[in-house]
């Protein structure tokens, strides 16, 4: 099926779904109930390149609790086309040297931030001074006491903190955090996943220079590290990890791949791997009873779900970054925790500043 769904479709068809397959319950319920469901929120997008345009905009214009109202850009003519494009008022449009005026607007209520990864940590706080709930891209910054600050920040303004980890909106990683609560195919022993895929025009691509936060582990990276977290339902203890670049002319400074090994409480271990040289996307959990996942697991859509003994499951397609910011802004209307707070994105750079101290100085090292 590849046509949207709207949100009651959408609903209606998953608990179909969720019989077929013989799952249990179903995890995507928060969607349904709020006390604010009339009201939308507005947003402004930080940074108009490819996931904002491509990915976000569109996702905006399918949205429930949250509309697109403000634009933040250094480039006059994306300005433009997408001022037009979508209807924002001149007033709503602002650049990087006036955005801390963004403050004086009461149309804007979150600021999303899907900057460079080196600009994530600046952003955050002054749309946290701004008096602006937060949503930022991952990784959510360069390294842990970046994360640590831009947490405080947030809670000093007294506003909300997400990070834009949407695969924790969709149906299919529910179903995968789920089956790791319930274990349905008894204990877990082991977790494969990998993220990556390969770069074209590399030299002209900041995700493959050190200045602005790229590299593998930065940017697919967070694929298979936040998987084999939520698979498990675990946190890692200890990690080891190996980093690999054929060109370091092109690959500046940063991993053109990644693998690392996580060791979980139980003597549960993660095989991981992110890379700018392999097209791969799997996640592979096995248990006492087979192996079950998804393959491909971290796509905008065309995931796929397997079970021991053949069995397959499947959703309906939906669009996930819409999904993800209903969410988002519906916890923040209703005062609730973000599902993935300022703290998910921290404790990954926590294990990333483990890898990266593995990969310098050698050896197994533990996570704190
Ligand atoms: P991109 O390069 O396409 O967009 C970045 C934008 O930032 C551009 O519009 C660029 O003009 C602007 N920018 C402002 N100052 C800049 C500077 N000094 N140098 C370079 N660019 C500058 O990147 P993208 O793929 O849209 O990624 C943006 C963020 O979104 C990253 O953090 C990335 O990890 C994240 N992302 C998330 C997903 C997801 O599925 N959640 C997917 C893609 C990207």
């Amino acid at each position: 099926m590849s046509k949207q769904l709207n949100r009651r479709t959408f609903l209606t068809q998953v608990s179909a779904a969720t019989i077929v397959t013989g799952l249990s319950s179903f995890p995507f319920i928060s969607i349904a109930k709020s006390v604010n469901q009339q009201k939308k929120l507005g947003i402004a997008l930080v940074g108009l390149g490819y996931y904002s345009t491509g990915l976000l905009m569109p996702a905006l214009e399918q949205t429930q609790h949250v509309k697109l109202v403000g634009l933040v850009t250094g480039t006059p003519e994306k300005a433009k086309k997408y001022g037009e494009k979508y209807n924002i008022p001149k007033e709503n449009i602002y650049n990087y040297r006036n955005f801390d005026e963004i403050a004086s607007n009461p149309a804007i209520d979150v600021v999303y931030i899907v900057l460079p990864n080196s600009m994530h940590k600046e952003y955050t706080i002054r749309a946290a001074k701004a008096g602006k709930h937060v949503i930022c891209e991952k990784p959510m910054a360069m390294d842990a006491a970046e994360c640590r600050d831009m947490i405080g920040a947030c809670e000093k303004a007294g506003v909300s903190l997400s990070i834009g980890y949407r695969l924790h909106y969709e149906p299919y990683t529910q179903r995968i955090i789920q089956m790791a609560k319930e274990k349905p195919f008894g204990e877990i022993f082991m977790v494969h996943a990998s993220a990556g895929f390969r770069m074209g025009r590399p030299t002209e691509n900041w995700k493959a220079k050190s200045l602005l936060g790229g590299g593998a582990i930065m940017d697919m990276g967070p694929y298979p590290l936040q998987a084999a977290r939520y698979a498990t339902g675990l946190e890692p203890i200890a990690v080891t990890a190996q980093q690999f670049n054929t060109d370091p002319k092109v690959f500046d400074g940063v991993d053109e791949t990644t693998t690392f090994q996580l060791e979980f409480p139980g003597n549960i271990i993660a095989n991981c791997s992110t890379s700018f040289a392999s097209n791969v996307n799997f996640l592979n959990i096995n248990a006492q009873k087979g192996e079950y996942g998804l393959n491909p697991f971290s796509g905008y859509g065309g995931l796929h779900g397997y079970l021991p003994n053949g069995e397959t499951f499947d959703f309906p397609v939906m669009n996930q970054q819409a999904n993800q910011m209903d969410e988002m802004c519906l916890s923040i209307m209703d005062k609730r925790p973000s599902k993935t707070p300022g703290e998910e994105g921290l404790r990954d750079m926590v294990i990333v500043d483990a890898m990266r101290k593995s990969v310098r100085k050698g050896g197994k090292r533990i996570i704190l």
